[in-house]
């Protein structure tokens, strides 16, 4: 008894957590194309910096956050890639990227990710008042592309980088969408390899192997890629590696076996 007790608190703490994320695919629909009309300085300054900052996606610092889009507010889930924050399911991506960009010998790293309502309220007051940060324009609080959390800053003057982005970025979900800023990428994708840079990040560590997600549903333990219809919430969960429970329209692999309520 105390024992399902337990599963089920557990399973239904990810189930909430899970929720968070599902918001982000909703709030991510149809962006392509929209444009903050925040001009943004080329972020080769902050190149070496990036250099030095920790390679690859690291989920240790995993927390969730308030992201925007248009404006509106949804609850994100925020890990660090190249110890830069921004949003699990583009992390997981974008570690499977730079690992293949990686093996190319281009060394793509994340310059600047997401930004917090609190730090976009700083930098346009500096707009307003022309008292900081250069007086450079910046969008309203709300309505800058990194409140996202899907749009990435990356080293596009480092060697290789950007031909080697235009060329394959799209092959990861990744897609160019201010086209005054080529180092500017946005991905609103799922989640891949389980988040947390399962695919590796230039070195990052393989996640252990798991062999499946423990369903306080079903009240058992299933394999990868089951998918269940949650008696917390009624929501459908696909099993990825790491008894890691995400949204199943978000996850591209096809579901082994399906349990509805
Ligand atoms: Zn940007």
């Amino acid at each position: 008894m105390t024992l399902v007790a337990r599963f089920a608190a557990l399973s239904f703490a990810a189930s909430v957590g899970l929720f968070a994320m599902g918001c982000v695919v909703a709030e991510g629909e149809g962006v392509e194309g929209e444009d903050d009309e925040e001009f943004e300085v080329e972020p080769d300054g902050d190149e070496r910096a990036a250099e030095s900052a920790s390679v690859g996606v690291d989920c240790s610092a995993k927390r969730t956050d308030t992201g925007y889009k248009g404006g509106k507010a949804y609850t994100i889930t925020v890990v660090k890639a190249d110890g830069k924050p921004i949003e699990i399911a583009t992390a997981s991506m974008y570690a499977r990227m730079q690992k293949a960009a990686a093996a190319s010998g281009v060394a793509i790293r994340v310059v600047s990710g997401f930004r917090t309502n609190a730090e976009q309220k700083y930098l346009y007051n500096c707009y307003v008042t022309k008292s900081c940060n250069g007086g450079n324009l910046a969008a309203r609080p709300g309505y800058s592309n990194h409140q996202s959390g899907h749009a990435l800053d990356l080293n596009s003057k480092g060697a290789g980088v950007q031909t080697w982005l235009n060329n394959n970025a799209a092959k990861y979900g990744f897609k160019r969408t201010v086209p005054s800023e080529p180092w500017h990428w946005e991905y609103w994708g799922g989640m891949v390899d389980g988040g947390c840079g399962g695919g590796g990040g230039g070195g990052g560590a393989t996640p252990a192997p798991t062999s499946g997600c423990t369903s306080a549903t079903l009240g058992k333990t299933v394999p990868l890629n089951t998918c269940v219809q949650s008696k917390f919430d009624g929501k459908w969960y696909q099993c990825l590696p790491g008894n890691d429970w995400e949204i199943r329209w978000n996850v591209p692999a096809a579901c082994v076996s399906e349990h509805p309520l």
